[in-house]
């Protein structure tokens, strides 16, 4: 079907762009032969046809309220919902502006480590709950932003690299990750304890995720890491809560069926991935929202009002 469409859309683009070049070969005709050749109509003659030709190719969004276009060029990309694995390197580094030093907010190893704005404020709140909730005090964050040459020398030390990913492929580079440890515990002695099954249980009310559980290893291909935690939005980690989704399944998932639609929390919240047609996708004209990508050609627009 979408091939149909495909090869249609093509057959139409042609027979437009023959039409257009008959047009401008009769102009040039014409213009030569009264010998006053006018450069400016041609612009605004292509200016127009491909206009045309920009939106016969795009499918209608799924949505009704989608209804703007936004240039990928002009998109500021959030990627709260990047995938970045063994498989998908990170494509472009954190903004310097958007770190923060995470000492500021919460408690850490050392005060070098820095982390997404957005990241160290959904901390501070999982750090708050998880104290008053469940007497769980002194969380901190052992690890968080990491630049490539940094991630080198870990890749590169490591006895077992089963945990660490190679340099550009770690989403510690997106600053939206961070490894959570009480004082007293070592990595591996937070594998079954109190602190690890709440922080797994309750992290996505604030919109961060258990990354690499201990039953989904043969998907992200990285050992159960009970510490290891990722920003990724409200309304994205309940949807994976809710199904059991680590963020490869979750990106799959919104890849094969384009988004959904949920009320939550009093909000109204619209997800849908989009394929970038001649660089162009859909987001709402009246509502908040922000755009990720995926990371697999795709980006994927949050909306909620
Ligand atoms: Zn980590």
């Amino acid at each position: 079907m979408t091939q149909l469409r495909k090869s249609k859309g093509a057959l139409l683009k042609v027979f437009v762009i023959a039409i257009l070049l008959l047009g401008v070969y009769i102009s040039l005709v014409s213009a030569t032969d009264s010998g006053e050749i006018s450069a400016v109509i041609y612009p605004l003659k292509l200016s127009g046809f491909s206009a045309q030709i920009g939106t016969v190719e795009i499918e209608p969004p799924k949505f009704p309220e989608f209804s703007a276009q936004i240039n990928t060029a002009e998109i500021i990309d959030t990627q709260y919902l990047k995938l970045v694995n063994r498989d998908f390197a990170i494509t472009k580094p954190v903004s310097n502006t958007l770190l923060l030093y995470a000492w500021q907010s919460v408690s850490v190893r050392t005060k070098c480590i820095q982390l997404h704005k957005t990241a160290l404020q959904a901390l501070q709140e999982l750090f708050v709950a998880a104290q008053s909730e469940a007497n769980i005090n002194y969380l901190f964050v052992t690890s968080g932003f990491r630049n490539q040459d940094v991630q080198e020398n870990i890749y590169r030390n490591a006895i077992d690299r089963s945990f660490v990913m190679p340099p550009g492929h770690s989403e510690h580079h997106l600053g939206l990750a961070a490894d959570i440890l009480t004082p007293g515990r070592t990595l591996s002695s937070m594998v079954g304890s109190h602190e690890a099954l709440w922080l797994a249980e309750n992290a996505s009310r604030f919109g961060l995720i258990l990354r690499y559980p201990e039953d989904k290893q043969n998907i992200t291909r990285v050992a159960y890491e009970p510490w290891h935690f990722r920003y990724v939005g409200r309304i994205h980690a309940w949807y994976m809560g809710q199904n059991n989704f680590v963020l490869e399944e979750y990106i799959a998932y919104l890849q094969e069926h384009g988004g959904y639609q949920v009320a939550l929390n009093g909000k109204n919240y619209y997800v849908l991935y989009q394929r970038p047609q001649n660089g162009i996708i859909f987001v709402p004209e009246n509502m908040d929202f922000n755009v990720s990508g995926a990371n697999t050609g795709g980006y994927i627009v949050t909306a909620w009002r």
